[in-house]
């Protein structure tokens, strides 16, 4: 059994920041990397929007740096996953893939969130070369070209109107005949130039020689006017969902109807005492790096005062 004051579960912006604020106030934290140490950043290409880095930086050398941040103050990271937890009495018991038990005062909760893919096999064959599901972090990379976002809720209208912004020509795949996101976001799409929606269609694969150079796209699959249909693209955007990874939080942490766990609002408290929720598993709106480590100093001070 592992005794800790304080027990951060999760790797990205958010696990690493709450470990450098809660090891420089002597909570003496350990953190559990999890499955994706560095968490969904180190799935993009290059960070050029995190301050501090003027020059850009690579996401895993950003992580490592924010590790090495976290250990020069004695931070225990270690590597490992938490597979079960019970949060039901003033001692928060957690347990290791490797069944070891730790006994912490406080939880700080930082495991993020995964973005939904289709499925197809093309996505994964051109991730990182085409395939992003993050149109603020790679967009940039995509100025001038023609790209397509996939879905036709709030996020795939702030990404298409966000890449209008930056690229020639921006398609919306959108499965239904309609889109369903909010009235204004609606009208944005259909007032930018740029963007054409695709309405009815969806994705069969992805084509290109290394690199997305195009997708194949079917309308109105099963009717009886069904046709495939090409789109030159150099970029293919996801924003179909995110999955917040509370999953293993739900019988003790209140989450929204999404998944999102609930804190009060501009804190990371949630509704167990003691544990804390900071990055993308309590936030369906912001989701960037940035606000990730902001929510992480949130947790760990609020950690601290919670152990005063
Ligand atoms: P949503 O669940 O609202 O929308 C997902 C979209 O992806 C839908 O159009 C859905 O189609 C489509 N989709 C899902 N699976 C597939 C698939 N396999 N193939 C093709 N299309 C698919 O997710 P969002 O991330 O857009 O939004 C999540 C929440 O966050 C919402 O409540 C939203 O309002 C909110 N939000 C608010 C913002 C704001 O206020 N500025 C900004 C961003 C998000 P279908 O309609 O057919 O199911």
């Amino acid at each position: 059994m592992i005794r800790t004051k304080c027990l951060i579960i999760g790797s990205g912006p958010a696990g690493y920041t709450a470990a450098i604020y809660a090891s420089r106030a002597n909570l003496q934290p350990i953190l559990y990397e999890g499955m994706q140490p560095g968490g969904q950043l180190t799935t993009t290409t290059e960070v050029e929007n995190f301050p501090g880095y003027p020059d850009g930086v690579e996401p895993f050398r950003m992580m490592d740096d924010m590790k090495r941040q976290a250990l020069r103050f004695g931070a225990d990271i270690r590597a490992g996953e938490i597979v079960k937890v019970d949060f039901s009495s003033e001692l928060k018991h957690a347990f290791t893939d490797d069944g070891e038990e730790i006994v912490a005062d406080t939880v700080i909760i930082a495991t993020g969130a995964a973005a939904k893919y289709l499925g197809i096999p093309s996505e994964r064959e051109y991730k990182g070369k085409g395939v992003s599901a993050c149109a603020t972090c790679d967009g940039f990379f995509y100025r001038k070209k023609r790209v397509a976002v996939v879905g036709g809720g709030d996020t795939a209208c702030e990404e298409a109107l966000y890449l209008a912004g930056l690229c020639e020509k921006v398609y919306m795949i959108v499965r239904k005949p309609f889109l369903r996101a909010s009235d204004i976001m609606q009208q944005r799409v259909f007032q930018d130039p740029k963007i054409e929606v695709l309405f009815e269609h969806n994705t069969l694969r992805l084509t290109g020689d290394g690199r997305v150079e195009g997708a194949d796209l079917v309308y109105r699959k099963g009717e009886s006017d069904e046709k495939e249909v090409h789109i030159d693209i150099s970029g293919f955007f996801l924003a179909i969902g995110h999955h917040p990874n509370s999953t293993l939080f739900k019988d003790f942490v209140e989450t929204d109807e999404q998944g999102y766990i609930v804190t009060r609002p501009g804190t990371p408290i949630t509704n167990i005492s003691g544990v804390f929720a900071a990055g993308d598993v309590a936030d369906p709106h912001y989701r960037q790096a940035i606000t990730a480590a902001a929510s992480g100093c949130k947790a760990a001070i609020e950690a601290q005062n919670y152990l005063k």
